[in-house]
């Protein structure tokens, strides 16, 4: 890792969490680059599916994907990340990420909430399987206010740790509001 942005931090965890052949699920595709990374990490014999409700997201993410000449493993769907569970069975999903808020470039209105954010993240947990992970990075103030981040934190404090160990990491010492990067463990 060469730089500590929060997406680069949360990359770092899926580049080791994935192999050649594992099913991932990117649920908040944006621009695409955590699709074109899941998509190269699983590989041929791998699959990704990607989430957003955003024509233009979905629509960035292939031309991407093709430019970068991924694999042909992904399904992109123009779609809500609380339909996740819908596509693929409990305990057999590698990596999910989350990386909330708004489409970099496009508009701010259309971004991640906090009751669809939680319902996401309650739905996708059970697909993981056993040592599989979700990276979340966390946007909190500014257009999206407190009200998500806060909903997050609340709803990750409830899991059982048992089944779950939640490392929620933080950059100590910037001002204002930085971004949360949490790590979920299947255990
Ligand atoms: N990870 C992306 C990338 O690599 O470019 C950036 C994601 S961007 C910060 C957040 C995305 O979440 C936006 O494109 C937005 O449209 C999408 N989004 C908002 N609500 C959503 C929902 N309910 N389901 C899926 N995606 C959603």
């Amino acid at each position: 890792m060469n730089n500590y942005q929060v997406t680069q931090w949360c990359r770092h965890f899926m580049e080791e969490a994935v192999a050649e052949g594992d099913l991932c699920i990117d649920a908040t595709m944006g621009n695409g680059h955590d699709t074109c990374l899941l998509s190269r990490l699983a590989g041929s014999r791998g699959h990704v599916y990607a989430f957003d409700i955003q024509p233009q997201a979905v629509e960035n993410t292939r031309r991407r994907l093709i430019q970068e000449h991924c694999p042909e493993n992904y399904t992109l769907l123009c779609q809500s990340h609380t339909n996740l569970d819908t596509y693929v069975s409990p305990e057999s999903v590698s990596l999910i990420t989350f990386n909330f808020g708004y489409l970099p470039g496009g508009d701010h209105k259309l971004a991640t909430s906090a009751k669809s954010s939680v319902l996401a993240i309650q739905k996708g947990l059970p697909l993981l399987k056993r040592g599989g992970r979700m990276v979340l990075c966390i946007y909190s103030g500014g257009d999206t206010g407190f009200e998500e981040r806060d909903a997050i934190l609340s709803f990750l404090k409830t899991l059982p740790s048992r089944e779950y160990l939640v490392i929620k990491s933080d950059y100590y010492n910037r001002p204002n509001h930085p971004p949360i990067p949490v790590l979920i463990l299947r255990l």
